[in-house]
């Protein structure tokens, strides 16, 4: 079987086809432009499939998307100003009219933690969080062997959980929420307001490594509110695994390690035995390998 898979984001739309195995056939990616709206983005897909179906002989298409997802009719449910003119897209159903093979959709972050438990970092696990950690920070929760999206496609919305009462506005239009603090984002803010600008994360975290007192002093504050976010997950949810995923990702065995020791301190006895934590094995392609996943487990269950 061969599959062309899509993963809509707020800055590229990558793309690719894939075999049911996960090895990938070829793989692209071009700016979403998500400011030209909803119809410029569902034309945009379609033409990225025609390019796909165009090289390889395609089975199936399956989309791994930003926003809230039925992931049932391949509906958007609701997408932020991120993506405007979003909300409400019947995206898979346009795209199987267009291409003529099946479709199905499911949420990037819900994809990050299929692609990451088929192929990746959390293989043979059971009960594990999926915590991506970029402009926002997005949650998956894949509870007692399968994904868990809630009542109505919407559970793990993690970067919402309130952190600081009354604090920082978010765009979800509460004030406080984790993702104002401890997100990539959230960390670049703080370190241009102590530091100036031009101070890009990369570099910065290699000061950390250094031992530069106050990048190490801010890094501590947010590595602090970071975990403090996590030990809620934690405690609600006992999870063998969280899988970081996102940029902040490719800071690899530092960042596992820092988040494991502060998160050990705010934890009780029991939770912390099993727990570990890991980075994304496959940061660039784990929504491309999960959306081709979902597509398998969908077609294997009709
Ligand atoms: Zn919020």
């Amino acid at each position: 079987m061969q599959l062309g898979v899509i993963d809509i984001g707020g800055t590229f739309v990558k793309y690719a086809a894939v075999d049911e195995e996960g090895a990938f056939l070829f793989h692209g990616s071009v700016p979403t432009e998500a400011a030209q709206g909803g119809e410029a983005l569902v034309a945009k897909v379609q033409r990225l499939c025609d390019e796909l179906m165009g090289k390889v002989q395609l089975d199936g298409i399956s989309i791994s998307s930003a926003g809230q997802i039925d992931n049932v009719n391949g509906r958007v449910v609701f997408a932020t100003d991120t993506l405007p003119g979003y909300t409400g897209t019947e995206l898979a159903q346009r795209i199987s009219a267009h291409t003529g093979l099946p479709a199905c959709m499911e949420n990037d972050v819900n994809c990050t933690a299929l692609g990451e438990y088929w192929k990746g970092a959390a293989r043979g696990t059971r009960d594990f969080l999926c915590v991506t950690i970029g402009t926002g920070i997005g949650g998956a929760l894949f509870l007692n062997g399968e994904l868990y999206t809630g009542s109505h496609f919407s559970a793990g919305e993690i970067g919402h959980i309130n952190l600081y009462p009354n604090g920082t506005p978010c765009t979800c239009g509460q004030r406080g929420c984790y993702e104002q603090y401890a997100s990539s984002l959230a960390l670049q803010r703080q370190v241009t307001e102590q530091f100036g600008e031009g101070w890009e994360l990369k570099a910065y975290f290699e000061q950390v490594k250094a031992g530069n007192r106050d990048a190490v002093q801010l890094f501590e504050h947010w590595l602090d509110d970071l975990t403090t976010g996590l030990q809620t997950l934690v405690h609600l949810l006992n999870p063998e695994l969280i899988v970081i995923g996102g940029g902040i990702s490719a800071q690899g065995d530092f960042l596992q390690q820092a988040v494991l020791s502060s998160l050990e301190n705010k934890i009780m006895p029991n939770h912390r035995q099993s727990l570990q934590i890991k980075m994304a094995e496959h940061d660039n392609k784990s929504n491309l390998l999960g959306a081709a996943k979902n597509f398998l487990d969908k077609s294997g269950m009709e």
